[in-house]
């Protein structure tokens, strides 16, 4: 498990956003770990091609969420139960039909992260 510190995103190039949760780490992160979020059914941790279809690169804003618990933002976000980190407030793109599909066979149906697609 790395510590808080180590999952904020030292390298501000490359940035991408999980696709399920909106966690934002750089490309070699994602690889080196998976997503801190998903990586329970979202084995992302070596798999450069899984962490190209499940996170994307055109995201907005970023929030720092520090107190999951605590914070209004992460309430709103529907990110309280996450772990520490950088998280995008919009992630545009949408995962693999075949994984959308996987995930909901296994109880874990995916809600847009896109809050542009809403009106
Ligand atoms: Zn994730």
């Amino acid at each position: 498990m790395a510590d808080d510190r180590e999952r904020i995103p030292n390298d501000l190039r490359n940035l991408r956003a999980c696709l399920v949760c909106s966690l934002i780490k750089s490309a070699g992160m994602f690889e080196e770990d998976g997503c801190d979020n998903c990586e329970e059914f979202l084995p992302m941790k070596g798999n450069s091609e899984l962490v190209y279809e499940c996170t994307s690169s055109n995201f907005e804003g970023m929030i720092a969420l520090m107190h999951p618990e605590e914070s209004w933002v992460a309430k709103w976000q529907r990110i309280a139960h996450h772990v520490k980190g950088m998280y995008a407030i919009s992630v545009t793109g949408t995962l693999p039909r075949r994984i959308q599909r996987e995930l909901a066979q296994n109880g874990r149906p995916i809600r847009s992260r896109d809050v542009s697609l809403k009106t």
